[in-house]
């Protein structure tokens, strides 16, 4: 009989606080005021996926940088769309990026859980393994936008440009990827050379989507039949903003 009791009273503490962690769930508001079920729930679902053209694409992720700059980042309910996304996912873009810490690129585009593939490596080159991914990405998995996205002070172009050596030989094959694309660029080389610095980073992004388009007939061919568009982009550690890339010159613009 005790132990029925016991039982019982363990039931019931059970329930109220199962029942307290709900309401508090449910009824707690954020800095914006939102509750959990008010914040956005939507993902990325096969009809918005083929209903979005590449340009659609690029200018919603360049939206979402405008929010990251200003600081007013989508509320998302992260618990609902980590749930709705267990059984597949239909991501718009592929952004191939640095691993540097500074450049967070969910957050630098303010999108969801589902929302784009994100393949980095130190100075954002190509190799199998990383060609491998985007082709999944955009062949697959059906995304339609290849971004290739450089940083500001970029600490593997940089180690490039100076010529790093660190006693290994990972880390050597690695600077020597970049390396093209610092030759290419005229005037000292030197990394103190803000200009320069500049210019190889940016360069080397171009180059890198030149390497893509030549090692990957999956990815040239999307993009020749107008199903995919690539793009290069820089992001400045400085304000958080993203600028598109002239295709064609060295030159960044603005989008
Ligand atoms: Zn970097």
């Amino acid at each position: 009989m005790q132990i029925f009791f016991k039982v019982f009273i363990g039931i019931l503490l059970l329930t109220s606080i199962s029942c307290s962690q709900n309401n508090q769930k449910s009824g707690q508001t954020d800095e914006k005021g939102l509750t959990l079920s008010e914040k956005v729930k939507e993902v990325m679902t096969k009809q918005v996926q083929d209903k979005l053209t590449p340009d659609e694409i690029l200018e919603d992720l360049l939206t979402g940088n405008e929010r990251y700059v200003s600081g007013e980042l989508i509320t998302r309910n992260l618990p609902e769309q980590v749930a709705s996304t267990t059984e597949g996912q239909y991501p718009k873009a592929v952004v191939l990026a640095c691993i540097d810490s500074r450049v967070p690129v969910e957050y630098i585009f303010d999108q969801g859980v589902g929302d784009i593939f994100v393949v980095r490596v130190a100075g954002n080159i190509e190799d199998e393994a990383l060609l491998g991914s985007m082709e999944y990405g955009l062949g697959v998995a059906g995304s339609k936008l290849l971004m290739v996205l450089g940083h500001e002070n970029c600490g593997a172009v940089k180690s490039a440009i100076k010529k790093v050596d660190v006693g290994s030989d990972n880390v050597t094959a690695l600077l020597n990827e970049i390396e093209p694309a610092i030759e290419e660029v005229e005037g000292e080389r030197d990394a103190k050379n803000k200009e320069f610095f500049d210019a190889v980073i940016k360069n080397n992004v171009h180059q890198t989507i030149e390497d893509i388009r030549n090692r990957s007939s999956i990815i040239s061919g999307l993009e020749n039949d107008g199903k995919i568009k690539v793009v290069g982009a820089y992001y400045s550690l400085t304000d958080g903003k993203v600028t598109i890339l002239n295709d064609n010159a060295h030159e960044g613009h603005e989008h």
